[in-house]
């Protein structure tokens, strides 16, 4: 195959994808990859394009936002969200990283991937960039009704969203301590105080200099036609002529003595008070390049036998050590030109941060000098290698998750088809790990211990932070405005309401039809089907799902959760946990856990809680699910016969460290989860199944895990026997339900061993227990200290007259995607705004994220009934939605996902009948639709309840603005 302009520089036959990859460079020198996989229909394209930073404005990140906000073919906007109205796609996105910016698309349909593929190269290569633009991603100023300044913008806000979380400071100052003298020293998303140091003139200059085809990696993959690629790219890169840019990553020079960094984060004023605070402290290396893939696979194979489980040396000596609550650092980094390690704790006592780092140390030195246990390499092994075999990607395009495997070397030149193979380098390791010669005791030594380029970071609370960090802006915004003439205030106020009629005004009918888009023609009228037989076995009912599995068995072991007591319903994750982390009558946890990981691709417990559709009770199990290798399956049964029967739930200390880590864990996710946490929250207030989840996931839980702490120390026997009541409950043969995904031809092999489990499990008598739900009313504010707010807001529409129709997922996608995008997002300044509806309770929620308001965007939900009754729709917008929303329907997914989701619609009564008639309702839409909704929505200004999650501050002054008064609650 030859394309002009096109020089197919290498072809090579990639066994482990089952691929043809071929290397392409183009007459203006961008490389492209291109992988032939005729088995993937979920394709995927991407183009990369190497933009290291100088400084930590976000230059790199706000350009991110805005090349999507219109081009020269496609003049709207926002074509990117156009393309979230409209398209099937499966994946559409854009990264920054701290040296890269990508922007991958995915789709299962021809067509539509060809479509993405052309907005997102006109994006990149052609933006309308304007100083608006970068005003309303980046910064701006507003000037308040007193006079006073303030910054706004859609990634200076984001930024203010991550920088109230610890955790990501922490990687930021991780990251940025190893490497001062280079790209990664500073913060490619952008630091609050450094965003307004950026200029329209460095914006624009970054843009030309950077996103040109001699600075793009460019990649495909799937089952479409080659020449297709080429020809699309061609479009394109011929307009450009080659040339020389400097965007090469330089080398940290290396240190010869380790160093160390103290910083604070901000926590609010109780916290500090009541146990002393808590640092985080991280012990970081900086490793280097190795060039041999052998070393780099090494390399993560040790960050998992160090840390990878609960029994993984380095982990268990840092938790057992009690100094701290849960492991920090994120492990062994390799996405950057150099690889760095990273390790410590949090929920330190100041008394005890200097132990940590030495705990570190020794650890290592231990290792190093006595060996790691044989097994624990060997599961560490068996783990990697099936997910290397796996390739189990998830929600995420497999293609997707290869090109950035890919990418790790090919952005510095390195041979892009390495990375993508292991069979060799496995091989290699494998053979290394079993010649007695020490492989990994080696790689700690040379790569750790021996290594002098190593860094501390100290963060540490502090009451003040917040204080300090506004007073700063506050000083700045001051200065600012001091140097100002009255003359450049009116402009600025001008500049702002020119920005806010640009955003409100509706783009052109005329430009939106250049979007390129499928017809509803090209829809496929009828649902998809997941194979499924029901059977049962030695009595008990048992799924199966015929499909294609690579070899794996995919196995859920569910019981009834509904015979559990309401007040032991918190114990439910901590109890799941324990079957797989505590040790059974025969193994203590560790040789448990090295047991799952050497035999099998993975264990875990996890409950499935949802409303259903012929019942106003919900349905709620205990799942426990497992993955193996054929051959492996028999050991897979005999663990879960051991953990279920056997589990040896009387370890206090080991219990106490798993509540410390949930707690930790909890805590962490509030601010990054913060629109779970309040989604959970508000429809907790609604339905019995969310009701449940909140007991067992969400702020109540928290609380929950706060006292057991005390408890566990002055109770232990009243705790244990309430765990062992939760087993006794859960594990009976009479609520069993087995679901197994896997080829029929298989299951001959399954069955035997799945009889005899089910046949040991004790009998039971599956009784029901009673469950209150004590349904809060009222609105709720939960405060903590973040600089950011996430306001949610919902109603039961069927208490306000709607009825069921398929129509739904469209009316909710043109809200989230038009009304609330629109609103909260490009005129509030939030980070994303979203709305579901519950087919079975009724229960509408609306949350926003990252949001620097609470009354405004309670306000824009108030409008979205009438927003909708007054609504006219024209064709094309409607097209667009019905295509998102079976696109949304068709999402993809990989045979445990289909085997699981089949599952759970058999057991909440969703049948194939049911699910083509709201199809056939999704297909044939219309306006009136929307005017019923809107009508019925018009009732959640009144009727509707509040859970906001924020600073005390905006919760306080959002009270002091509106009716509706929010009960204050502080979770952090
Ligand atoms: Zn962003």
């Amino acid at each position: 195959m030859s394309v002009q302009g096109f020089e197919l520089i290498e072809t090579r036959e990639l066994d482990e994808l089952n691929s043809t990859g071929r290397v392409y460079r183009h007459a203006t020198g961008a490389r492209i990859v291109s992988i032939a996989n005729p088995q993937d229909e979920n394709k995927v394209f991407g183009i990369t394009f190497r933009t290291p930073p100088t400084d930590s404005t976000g230059l790199p990140h706000i350009l991110e936002h805005s090349v999507l906000c219109g081009s020269q073919k496609f003049p709207v906007k926002e074509p990117f969200v156009e393309l979230l109205k409209g398209s099937l796609k499966t994946f559409l996105n854009a990264f920054t990283y701290p040296d890269k910016t990508c922007y991958p698309v995915a789709s299962q349909s021809e067509q539509d991937f060809y479509n993405l593929v052309d907005v997102y190269l006109d994006a990149v290569f052609h933006p309308r960039l304007t100083p608006d633009v970068l005003k309303q991603e980046g910064w701006h100023y507003e000037v308040e009704e007193d006079g006073t300044l303030t910054y706004k913008g859609v990634v200076f806000n984001e930024m203010k969203g991550e920088n109230s979380s610890p955790e990501r400071v922490m990687a930021e100052l991780c990251q940025q301590i190893l490497f001062p003298d280079t790209t990664y020293g500073v913060d490619s998303g952008g630091h609050p105080q450094a965003i307004p140091d950026l200029t329209w003139e460095q914006f624009e200059e970054f843009h030309k200099d950077y996103y040109h085809p001699s600075n793009a990696w460019i990649w495909f993959y799937g089952d479409d036609p080659e020449d297709r690629r080429l020809a699309i790219l061609d479009e394109y890169l011929s307009g450009f002529e080659p040339r020389q840019i400097d965007s090469n990553v330089a080398r940290q020079p290396r240190w010869t003595q380790p160093r160390s960094v103290q910083e604070t984060y901000s926590v609010s004023d109780q916290d500090t008070d009541d146990d002393g605070g808590k640092s985080m402290i991280a012990v970081n290396w900086l490793l280097g390049e190795p060039v041999d893939y052998e070393t780099r696979l090494g390399l993560q194979i040790l960050d998992y036998i160090l840390i990878g489980t609960s029994a993984s040396p380095m982990r268990k000596a840092l938790i057992d050590s009690g100094l701290g609550e849960d492991l920090c650092g994120g492990g062994m980094e390799t996405e950057l030109r150099e690889i760095f390690f990273s390790v410590g704790l949090k929920g330190v006592a100041e008394v005890d941060e200097a132990r940590v780092e030495s705990l570190v140390i020794e650890t290592l030195q231990r290792l190093a000098k006595d060996g790691i246990d044989i097994e624990t390499i060997r599961a560490s092994l068996n783990t990697v290698e099936f997910r290397l075999r796996e390739n189990n990607t998830g929600s995420y395009p497999r293609g997707l998750i290869l090109m950035l495997r890919s990418l790790a070397r090919s952005l510095y030149d390195e041979d892009p088809f390495v990375p993508l193979g292991f069979e060799k380098p496995l091989a290699a390791v494998k053979a290394r790990a079993e010649d007695g010669s020490g492989y990994f005791e080696g790689l700690i030594r040379d790569h750790l211990l021996a290594n002098s380029h190593r860094a501390t970071v100290f963060l540490r609370p502090d009451a003040e932070h917040d204080a300090r960090e506004e007073q700063v802006e506050t000083e700045r915004l001051a200065a600012a405005r001091a140097t100002m003439s009255e003359d450049e205030v009116i402009q600025l106020r001008n500049d702002a309401q020119r920005l806010k009629e640009l955003q409100e005004a509706p783009d052109q009918p005329k430009d939106l039809a250049k979007i390129p888009r499928l017809k509803r023609g090209d829809l496929e009228p009828k649902i998809r089907v997941v194979p499924i037989e029901q059977t049962t076995v030695a009595g008990a009912p048992v799924w199966y799902h015929d499909l294609f599995t690579n070899g794996i068995v995919y196995l859920d072991v569910g019981f009834d959760l509904r015979t559990v007591p309401q007040q032991l319903l918190p114990y439910l994750s901590l109890f799941g946990r324990c079957l797989f982390e505590i040790g059974t009558e025969a193994e203590d946890f560790v040789r448990l856990s090295q047991r799952i990981g050497s035999r099998t691709g993975g264990m875990w417990a996890h409950t499935l809680v949802t409303p259903q559709r012929h019942s106003r009770d919900a349905l709620a199990r205990f799942q426990v699910r497992g993955r193996a290798m054929l051959n492996q399956m028999p050991d897979l049964i005999d663990i879960l016969r051991d953990v279920l029967l056997t589990v040896n739930l009387d370890n206090r200390e080991r219990f106490l460290q798993m509540v410390l880590e949930e707690k930790a864990g909890e805590e962490a996710g509030l601010i990054p989860g913060g629109h779970s946490v309040v989604g959970l929250r508000l429809r907790s207030q609604f339905d019995e199944a969310a009701w449940v989840t909140e007991q067992m996931e969400g702020v109540s839980y928290l609380f929950f895990l706060r006292s057991l702490v005390d408890q566990i120390e002055n109770d232990w026997a009243g705790v244990l026997a309430q765990l062992q009541a939760v087993r006794d409950h859960i594990v009976q043969r009479s609520t069993i339900l087995v679901n197994a995904t896997l080829p029929d031809a298989d299951r001959a092999q399954l069955e035997p061993h799945l009889a005899k489990l089910i046949e040991d499990l004790p009998a039971g008598d599956g009784k029901q227990a009673v469950w209150t739900p004590s349904y809060q009313s009222g609105h709720e504010g939960l405060t903590l200290p973040a600089q950011v707010n996430y306001v949610g807001k919902g109603v039961n529409l069927y208490d306000t007259g709607y009825t069921l129709h398929g129509s739904v997922g469209v009316i909710t996608r043109t809200l989230r995607n038009g009304y609330l995008w629109d609103r909260v997002r490009v005129q509030g300044g939030a980070y994303g705004a979203f709305c579901s509806f519950d087919h079975f309770s009724g229960l509408i929620s609306f949350g926003s994220y990252r949001d620097p308001n609470i009354a405004d965007t309670l306000a824009v939900y108030d409008g979205a009934g009438d927003f909708l009754t007054s609504l006219e729709l024209n064709d094309d917008e409607l097209t667009k939605g019905i295509i998102g929303a079976i696109g949304e329907l068709d999402s993809y997914q990989l045979p445990d996902a289909k085997g699981y989701t089949s599952m759970v619609r058999n057991l909440i009564g969703v049948d194939d009948a049911y699910r083509q008639k709201m199809r056939d309702e999704v297909l044939s839409t219309t306006a009136k639709d929307f005017r019923v909704f809107g009508e019925a929505l018009s009732g959640l200004a009144a009727a509707g309840r509040v859970v906001v999650l924020g600073s005390k501050e905006g919760i306080e002054a959002a009270n002091a603005e509106r009716e509706e008064k929010l009960e204050v609650l502080a979770v952090l």
